[in-house]
């Protein structure tokens, strides 16, 4: 054979990420793909640019363990989904690419350990090596002791192989303690003190490798003083969260500072808590190794009686990090991280702990991500993705999760094919046909060990799979709302709520997830500390009886439902008497959708009642004290004047901009008349031009066309409707019923004989509807596949064949106009995910939408091709560059056509289905 690849190197024989996955879990591990549709990435559309229809078709890959749950990001073919999602699952689970049975772990565990105190390690850039630095750096006897703890917070992989030794590490870290100390006791060359909890290397490091130390340009071996603040949180609730500065000195290891702060000997008495808050966070809790009842921090050993009869236990920072903690604890920024050789510090604010308190909640969540803790609330609705701000439902879902340390929610899309009562309203020009299909999702939520929390299934569906997502996540998140505004409700008439055919709760389960939110409420409940003293209620202030006082001219409308606004507003803390304010929150473009329950109440009734350029000043009770503490930016003013005197809060907002639903700003707010009454008229001057005895209307969707018809004296006898949405036909039959049964008392020289609707698709032929005096096909052919489009010309021209033709589409070059409008950029948005970019057509069910040049092209050498001629007109605008709004092709049958004047020698073909008919003959008058 020839040799001209090159030789293959080594032919490791390397399972793929899915195998592996597959020889751990076998059938328990469930692999779901999820299609999406890629974005445009530019929002800026170009006239005359031929832009790709549809993106290419994307795939997620959800992948479901009993441990975990994963979602691979969008990968082109659905295979790779599959390999990036078991790839995502291993690292989350720490399984190198091999796995390893606890023998195989134990030993390497041991040779980890041997690395961590190997020479080279000293100079690598692992996070420990800092720590080993730092303790080298000591003077004294604690020289060169390395806390244990330290190792392990800083080591994944060494907590991974605990992992695979122990598996209760993952959800108790410290159960790694006895697990490390075993494998060191089997190393001659490490030293473990047991009760002090360090380990330290026999042989001292050679001198050629401590010297480099002293080359590391830092702050700390520069002999600068370092100061960063932390937060340090009390177990008595008697006493306030406050603000710490940790002095980290040169040549000092920031451990013994902790330690000292904590009240504990050493470095090695400081436990380290997990990362906690953002994910790119480096906050962690601190608190102290020396009482016992930390490293025995097994949640079933405690009942609520014990913790909170427990002076010692810390239920402000055990909520936080969803874990018992007792004693004193500092919640700080700072470590040695993968980001440098040198020590990471980051001050944390006293607003920081209360920012997290508020992100623990959903609606916490969403104000935080709108960044307007007093302004945003969770929304009751998501109508459309366009109209929503901040996080989506269902990132804040997962961010719950996270937060809560649960399992990451599993979606699972139901599609119906079949149509649904319970479908969205149809809107005027008829999206919907019948096949379209909707989706449900159903959502479940797991705890980090599998149980079953929670269960939704709701009953809505949607067009949209992201909107159901969306939807249910925000169900979800609402329902779990309830509970944290008061978490001492009772939890079986909160499952039996509202929703409760929807949901399911497992009681059991969901109590043991959130028992530290019911322990943090109850603390906080009887005492309201504020200022390290006790307060029951807060004195409220007159202020909040002030009428709102309204300023500004009255101009045009106020904003409706659907409507998005833009505002600015301010929100000061006014203490009564004393004329001191002090500002708490403050938005110069803030955005929300009204009627969606997006804002505080007060806000919203506010807005409703101003017109653009007014602003109002009203005033409000507080809120609760975390949500004015994590909006404080000086922070220990705003305390004191809360301790003050009366308080309450000041709003001023002012209404800077309001945008109609888009349906409106389409039909009302650029043209006059409307777009669709433009094209009736378009229409109708040709109908009276060819004294048109019979029309078809190509597409009808729910009748506008023929009912508007229907109202204008004509020459018309016979009007026909065709189209395949169910709901459109259903829709018009009605709408023309009860005209029609009026017809003759209302306008009795109508010449109308009858008005049929037909079941069907215009692509295909039905004799009955043979050689009309006029088509219309207005707005429809871009709701149909391009090959369709061209299909659907083909079949009208050579086998309807009627005298004239009229079809209408929109001008693509127009949109650019209509985005400059600034109306349309909150059109509806085709995708499912990723930012909110405009519509790329107008409107998400269009499949194409055409330049003047490509419905130029398509209609002359259509006509060219069955002996028609072609002229082009349009309606919106006044037809100058970029062109009409909606452009309008008129064809018209060739005098010199031969083939219709044998009239139709087509056979009896039939392919529609009459779905509703009146005839002027068959109708009594019931006047007469
Ligand atoms: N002509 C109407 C409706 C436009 S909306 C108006 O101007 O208001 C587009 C309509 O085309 C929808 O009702 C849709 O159901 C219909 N449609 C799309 N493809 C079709 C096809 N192949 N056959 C019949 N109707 C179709
Ligand atoms: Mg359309």
């Amino acid at each position: 054979m020839e040799t001209e690849n090159p030789p293959v190197a080594v032919k490791k024989q390397t399972l793929t990420a899915k195998a592996i996955i597959h020889q751990k879990y076998g059938t328990k591990a469930c692999y779901k793909i999820e299609e999406v549709e890629e974005k445009l990435s530019s929002n800026v559309l170009c006239p005359g640019l031929t832009l790709p229809q549809k993106g290419p078709s994307l795939f997620r890959c959800f992948l479901q363990l009993p441990d975990i749950s994963v979602v691979s990001e969008p990968c082109k073919k659905k295979k790779d989904a599959q390999q990036s999602a078991a790839q995502l699952a291993l690292v989350k689970l720490g399984i190198d690419s091999e796995s390893s049975s606890p023998t195989d772990a134990v030993d390497e565990l041991v040779s980890r350990l041997t690395y961590m105190f190997s020479n080279e390690f000293l100079s690598s850039l692992h996070p420990l090596s800092g720590h080993l630095k730092a303790v080298l750096r000591r003077d004294d006897k604690r020289c060169g002791l390395l806390p244990l703890y330290a190792v392990i917070s800083c080591d994944p992989k060494l907590v991974n192989l605990c992992k695979s030794i122990d598996a209760r590490v993952e959800a108790n870290p410290l159960l790694s303690i006895p697990i490390v100390k075993g494998a060191v006791a089997r190393l001659s060359e490490l030293v473990i003190s047991e009760e002090e909890l360090w380990i330290k290397r026999k042989e001292p490091y050679p001198s050629d490798v401590i010297p480099s130390l002293d080359n590391q340009e830092s702050d700390i071996t520069n002999g600068a003083v370092t100061v960063t603040k932390a937060v340090y949180i009390p177990p008595s609730l008697d006493k306030d969260v406050v603000s710490l500065s940790l002095n980290m000195g040169s040549e000092v290891y920031y451990l013994d500072i902790i330690a000292q702060e904590l009240g504990v000997v050493d470095a090695s008495k400081v436990l380290i808590s997990r990362t906690i808050g953002k994910s790119s966070s480096e906050m962690r809790l601190y608190f102290s190794a020396l009482e016992p009842k930390n490293l025995i921090s097994d949640p079933e050993f405690h009942s609520a009686k014990d913790v909170s009869s427990d002076s010692s236990f810390n239920v402000r920072a055990s909520y936080l990090l969803g874990q018992h903690v007792y004693g004193n604890v500092i919640l700080a920024s700072v470590g040695y991280t993968w980001r440098g050789a040198e020590l990471f510090h980051e001050d944390v604010s006293v607003r920081s702990y209360f920012r997290m308190l508020v992100g623990k909640t959903p609606d916490g969540i969403f104000k935080l991500s709108r960044d307007a803790i007093l302004a945003a609330d969770l929304p009751q609705l998501f109508t459309t993705k366009t109209n929503w701000r901040g996080s989506l439902p269902r990132d804040l879902l997962c961010a719950f999760c996270r937060q809560h340390r649960l399992s990451e929610p599993v979606f699972t899309l139901v599609c119906n094919s079949l149509k649904s009562d319970k479908e969205l309203h149809e809107s005027e020009n008829g999206q919907t046909s019948p096949e379209i299909e909707t989706f449900r999702c159903n959502i479940k939520i797991f705890s980090k060990t599998q149980e079953l929390i929670l269960e939704y299934f709701p009953e809505e569906s949607f067009k949209k799979q992201g909107d159901s997502m969306q939807n249910a996540s925000l169900k979800a998140l609402l329902w779990f709302n309830i509970y944290f505004k008061q978490p001492n409700a009772d939890l079986e008439k909160l499952s039996l709520s509202s929703v409760s055919n929807e949901l399911n709760c497992n009681l059991t389960s969901f109590v043991k997830e959130f028992y530290f939110c019911q322990l943090m409420h109850e603390a906080q409940q009887p005492r309201d500390v504020i200022g390290g003293r006790k307060r029951n209620r807060e004195p409220q202030s007159d202020l909040i009886n002030k009428n709102p006082r309204m300023e500004g001219e009255v101009s045009g409308s106020s904003p409706s439902i659907g409507s998005v606004v833009s505002i600015s507003y301010t929100v000061y803390l006014v203490s009564e008497g004393t004329e001191i304010r002090e500002l708490l929150e403050k938005n110069d473009d803030f955005e929300f959708e009204i009627g969606a329950g997006a804002v505080i109440s007060n806000i919203e009734s506010a807005v409703t009642q101003m017109t653009v350029g007014q602003s109002i000043c009203f005033y409000m009770g507080l809120p609760p004290k975390e949500f004015i503490l994590a909006s404080a930016v000086e922070y220990e003013r705003v305390l004191s004047l809360l301790s003050s005197s009366p308080c309450c809060l000041e709003y001023t907002t002012s209404l800077l901009q309001v945008t109609e639903p888009f349906e409106d700003r389409m039909e009302q707010a650029l043209f006059s008349p409307p777009l669709s009454k433009q094209r009736l008229e378009f229409a109708m001057h040709y109908i009276k031009e060819f004294s048109a005895a019979s029309l078809i209307d190509f597409g009808c969707g729910s009748g506008s066309l023929v009912d508007s018809l229907i109202d204008i004296p004509s020459s018309l006898e016979k009007i026909v409707g065709v189209d395949l949405s169910q709901k459109g036909l259903v829709r018009a039959a009605k709408v023309l019923n009860s005209k029609l049964e009026k017809l003759k008392t209302v306008m009795p020289t109508s010449r109308i004989e009858s008005v049929t609707l037909y079941d069907g698709s215009i692509t295909v032929f039905d004799s009955r509807l043979y050689g009309f005096d006029v088509g219309a096909c207005l707005e429809v052919i871009e709701h149909m596949e391009e090959d369709q489009a061209c299909l659907f010309g083909d079949v009208a021209l050579s086998l309807f064949r009627p005298k004239l033709l009229i079809v209408s589409t929109p001008n693509y070059e127009y949109n650019i106009i209509m985005q400059k409008s600034n109306l349309a950029t909150q059109e509806e948005d085709p995708d499912e995910k990723g930012g909110a970019q405009p519509c790329k057509f107008r409107n998400h069910d269009h499949k194409f939408e055409w330049t003047r040049q490509q419905f130029n092209q398509w209609a002359t050498a259509l006509a060219l091709r069955h002996n028609y001629s072609v002229e082009f007109g349009g309606v919106g605008g006044d037809g100058s560059e970029p062109g009409y709004a909606s452009q309008i092709a008129v064809f018209r049958i060739r005098n010199d056509s031969s083939v219709e004047v044998s009239g139709p020698t087509v056979e009896v073909d039939h392919h529609y289905k009459t779905v509703w008919e009146w005839n002027a003959a068959t109708t009594e008058n019931p006047a007469e």
